[in-house]
């Protein structure tokens, strides 16, 4: 298991591939980048909380424990505020395309979603497909199939989607990558999204990568996905010769020869399950297993969106656990 880890910690350091990823914010509100979290960020509660609670993460729904605090609620984007109203307070922001791309889906439909009325646009930047997602709007004004440059309008900020109400108008945004492309496969249905369901696109921290870029216009966007910290570790059973689906679709996350035969593949997850890096192994498995958790005080169901369960360092998976393993692996 260490030398696994090891693996792991020096190929991270290996060279970075891909184009540069020039980003732009989503509308004019630029309080991320001058330090104006306050004006950035739409909190869960106006009165109440923070404005970190409309950020990227573990933020919300904060337990109290002897043993120490912990919030166990994830949230996969930014939320952030207008800039400009109607005399009605109606948001007369238009939300833009965070780079260039292609719109994928267009969901014109607000009950149909917790999303609302949301937008996807596919990236390329050689890195495999990258889908930034825009939330609750108002209007869209695109439809899949079109081609959309950096700055083009999506449509205009609302509130749209459950639990949301127009003092607390914001932008939802995701930047992720795509779990499946089985997506109704896996559901055992069709679903109105399909594979630009929320729940098979997976995020990052955008918020930590637009600050980033902000400090070296030239980051590389797998180093920064490679540096992400590391929370646990799942084995799978190996089958066939071949690498997983998502591999081949995300080069940077293939570690180690994935073109030898071997009995499993360990996939190395952050705390919020977005993958880190698939190594081959050697050791045999007969379903998947976690190798390897990081130590907390608590319960790690509380850390891990429910799918370990167990303490110390010791882990299991439970039936969400085992659901997302399958999901990623492409195995249904
Ligand atoms: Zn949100």
């Amino acid at each position: 298991m260490h030398r696994a880890l090891a693996l792991f910690a020096i190929l991270a350091l290996g060279p970075a591939y891909g184009q540069q990823v020039n980003l732009r914010l989503p509308t004019e509100n630029r309080g991320l980048l001058t330090g104006d979290l306050a004006g950035f960020y739409m909190p869960t509660d106006l009165n109440n909380k923070p404005p970190e609670s409309g950020a990227w993460g573990f933020v919300r729904n904060v337990r109290e424990f002897p043993e120490g605090r912990v919030y166990t609620r994830f949230h996969e984007g930014l939320d952030i505020r207008p800039m400009h109203r109607d005399a009605r307070g109606l948001p007369t922001d238009m939300v833009k395309a965070i780079a260039t791309g292609t719109v994928v889906y267009a969901n014109d439909s607000a009950s149909r979603s917790n999303y609302g009325k949301y937008v996807v646009v596919r990236h390329d930047w050689g890195y495999g497909p990258f889908y930034s997602l825009y939330a609750h709007l108002a209007t869209t004004t695109v439809k899949a199939g079109q081609p959309i440059l950096a700055g083009d309008p999506l449509g205009r900020l609302g509130s749209t989607g459950a639990g949301l109400n127009n003092a607390r108008a914001h932008v939802h945004l995701e930047l992720n990558i795509m779990l499946s492309e089985r997506f109704n496969d896996y559901l055992g249905a069709a679903n109105p999204h399909g594979n630009h369901n929320g729940l098979n696109l997976s995020g990052f921290n955008l918020a930590e990568f637009y600050l980033l870029l902000q400090k070296n216009p030239r980051a590389s966007l797998a180093k920064y996905l490679h540096s992400q910290p590391q929370h646990y570790r799942i084995m799978v059973p190996r089958k066939g010769a071949g690498t997983l689906p998502i591999v081949e679709r995300y080069p940077w996350l293939r570690f180690g020869n994935h073109d030898l035969p071997s009995k499993s593949w360990e996939i190395a997850c952050t705390r919020s399950g977005f993958l880190v890096g698939i190594a081959p192994s050697n050791r045999e498995v007969s379903k998947p297993t976690v190798t390897y958790v990081r130590p907390t005080k608590l319960n790690h169901r509380y850390y891990t969106l429910n799918r370990l369960t167990g303490t110390g360092s010791t882990a299991s998976l439970t039936a969400s656990g085992e659901r997302f393993v399958r999901l990623i692996t492409d195995n249904f």
